[in-house]
């Protein structure tokens, strides 16, 4: 098989504000959320083969599926209807083997499964010469992932809606640097919503609204501010599931942390450092601790889905 392939660097997001509103009657919940996108990264990269496969290599590539379900190959499906809608003649090996190297943990609450979907269509779209817009591909990431659109944008983006209406925010040049703590358990996301709905019991909820603290935060680039505006309406039921969060949480404050939250629907929790060594200082902490499997350090923002390598493209479709 000729070696057409192209590859695409992928990140993992965190939400710095998570506001979730009343439940609506479709069953979704209105938010307003900050994503910021992190230098912890999936690698995806696409080849031009005779049919469609996906293979997974790397952190908790057992749990991901290896077949249609993958949201990677539902997003290569997704391009590929676009291509036929517009009469857009792809290549003769018009199927890709999609390989994944995972580096985002697996139902993390990091996003990875959207991570990869975004990445493929990135890579989808250089391998047929497709030439789509941002936008374009931003259309068909909604309707593969909820957090798909986001991270082909990166950098940090207030998302509204379900999250999929997506509108950049107003930040500083500045680099945050994180640590994050993967958590032992597991947590759904639909339970954690669940567990909102319980815990507010039929008690109005007001619409969300975006955290004027935390954007003036952003603006001005100032870190102490971020890690104090930080919040996530799932972090209490996702603690109230998964008590030894709180532990997690409590030890990164303690070892100085400007900010610590639940990331999505859990079970990861971040911590916000005040500087590189900081970072380095704290992940130790928090490994010596034991109070998760294990951390990372990461810094933000970074960039959204990005095309890292290519060969043989240049003889592909013309
Ligand atoms: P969500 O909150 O949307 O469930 P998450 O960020 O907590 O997402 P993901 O890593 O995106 O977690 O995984 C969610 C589920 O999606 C997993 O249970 C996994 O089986 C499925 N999945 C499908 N494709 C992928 C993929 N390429 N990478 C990771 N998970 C995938």
């Amino acid at each position: 098989m000729a070696n057409y392939s192209v590859t695409v660097r992928v990140p993992a997001k965190i939400n710095l504000q998570l506001t979730v509103g009343p439940l609506r009657p479709d069953g979704y919940h209105d938010l307003v959320t900050v994503f910021h996108a992190i230098s912890l990264s999936d690698e995806v990269t696409v080849e031009a083969a005779d049919g469609d496969s996906v293979t997974v290599t790397g952190e908790g590539a057992d749990q991901v599926p290896a077949d249609r379900d993958n949201l990677a190959l539902k997003a290569v499906s997704a391009l590929r209807a676009v291509t036929a809608l517009r009469g857009i003649r792809i290549p003769d090996m018009a199927g890709v083997a999609v390989t994944i190297r995972k580096r985002i943990p697996v139902a993390a609450g990091l996003a990875g499964g959207s991570a990869d979907a975004a990445a493929a269509l990135v890579a989808c779209d250089e391998l047929w010469h497709m030439g789509l817009s941002q936008a374009e591909l931003c259309e068909v990431a909604a309707g593969v992932g909820s957090d798909a659109a986001f991270a082909l944008l990166g950098g940090t983006v207030v998302g509204q809606g379900r999250g999929e209406r997506l509108t950049s925010a107003l930040v500083s040049q500045a680099r945050y640097h994180w640590v994050l703590a993967f958590a032992d358990g597991g947590l759904s996301t639909p339970a954690v919503y669940g567990m909102l709905d319980k815990r507010r019991d039929g008690a109005p909820v007001a619409e969300p609204e975006l955290s004027n603290e935390l954007m003036a935060a952003l603006r001005a680039g100032n870190p102490e501010r971020v890690g104090k505006s930080l919040s996530n309406d799932l972090q209490a039921p996702a603690v109230a599931m998964l008590p030894a969060l709180r532990h997690t949480l409590d030890a990164g404050l303690d070892f100085g942390a400007l900010g610590a939250l639940v990331s999505g629907s859990g079970p990861t929790c971040f911590f916000l450092a005040r500087d590189a060594s900081h970072a380095t200082d704290l992940a130790v902490a928090l490994s010596a601790a034991g109070v998760c499997r294990g951390v990372a350090r990461a810094t933000g923002p970074a960039s959204g889905a990005t095309v890292i390598d290519r060969a043989g493209i240049d003889r592909v479709g013309g």
